[in-house]
């Protein structure tokens, strides 16, 4: 078998921010899956994977691309028609025909794993609030490749969608449930107001504003020395996706909350936290994680 080195922590590929997931990280991935579980086991989600791709159409109507422009990676296809073998070459090479012929598609790569089930939901009215737990592999075009800032990442995330009074309940139950969970897994974990890194115009009032009404709430932990990162957020939408997709509950545009848990962030704090082999992890870190050895 070919060596591929240190085989328990994510490989580079020579791009940054996408890494290959060897056994030993894997399974911390799925620890993590069934520690998630069972947090969640006292509601009845219904779970959904996820592609990694999702209608353009559909982020546009939410707004995404106003909002993060800069993270949003688009799936382009080559609109042209090569007539014979002997254009390839020139199609290739910067600049040539295939570059040039690009045309952007009705998909862009999925940037946070809620955003489809909002679109799912459009034009229901909801008698009881709608839970659904979702993973996806997510994309950003992130600027900078930091420990813990991957461009390729997986999101698991709680979602409901139901009353304002419903989501904003849920989403602080949740957030006193994670914050206790990660002290349970050993992880020294500061739960901090936040706002999402707007660029579009009127950025400063965006921000202010998510903070002053804490639409967002980010758990960060330590992942290697000297780095802390959001593992985890707690969200509350208001009204934005209800009204946008048309969903409506209790008579009222539907609000949304969701949990949104980094699993390689996480595996990557609990493995700075506890060492790379996890079968010899402390028996109450691998009980908090769903009780799986
Ligand atoms: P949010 O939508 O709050 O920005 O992201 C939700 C969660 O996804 C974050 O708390 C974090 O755990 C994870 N996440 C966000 N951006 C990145 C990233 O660049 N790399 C990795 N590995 N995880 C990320
Ligand atoms: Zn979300």
């Amino acid at each position: 078998m070919v060596n591929l080195g240190e085989t328990d922590l994510p490989l580079g590929t020579g791009v940054p921010g996408v890494y290959l997931s060897p056994p030993g990280f894997e399974r911390v991935i799925d620890l993590l899956r069934s520690g998630v579980a069972a947090l969640a086991a006292d509601e009845p989600f219904q779970r959904l994977v996820i592609p990694p791709v999702i209608s353009r159409q559909t982020i546009e109507r939410a707004g995404y691309v106003q909002a993060f422009p800069n993270l949003l990676g688009t799936v382009h296809g080559y609109g042209g028609t090569p007539s014979g073998w002997a254009r390839l070459k020139p199609l290739v090479e910067e600049g040539g025909e295939w570059y040039a012929q690009q045309q952007i598609g009705d998909l862009v790569l999925l940037p946070a794993a809620c955003y489809p089930v909002y679109a799912t939901l459009a034009d229901r009215t909801l008698d009881e609030p709608a839970k659904v737990s979702v993973e996806a592999s997510c994309f950003r075009q992130e600027a900078t490749s930091e420990p813990g800032r991957l461009r390729s990442f997986r999101m698991l995330e709680l979602v409901t969608v139901a009353t304002d009074e419903d989501c904003l309940k849920w989403r602080a139950a949740r957030l006193e449930q994670v914050e206790g969970w990660f002290t349970e897994l050993g992880l020294a974990v500061s739960v901090e107001v936040a706002d999402d890194p707007f660029f579009g115009p009127g950025r400063k009032v965006y921000q202010a504003a998510q903070r002053m009404q804490e639409l967002k709430w980010e758990l960060r932990v330590p992942l290697a020395d000297g780095t802390v990162q959001a593992v985890a957020s707690a969200n509350y939408h208001k009204e934005h996706f209800g009204e946008t997709f048309g969903i409506t509950a209790g008579g009222a545009p539907a609000h949304t909350s969701c949990v949104a848990f980094g699993l390689e962030r996480l595996a990557m704090a609990l493995i700075n936290r506890h060492g790379k082999d996890s079968t010899r992890w402390p028996g109450d870190v691998l009980a908090a994680l769903g009780g799986a050895r």
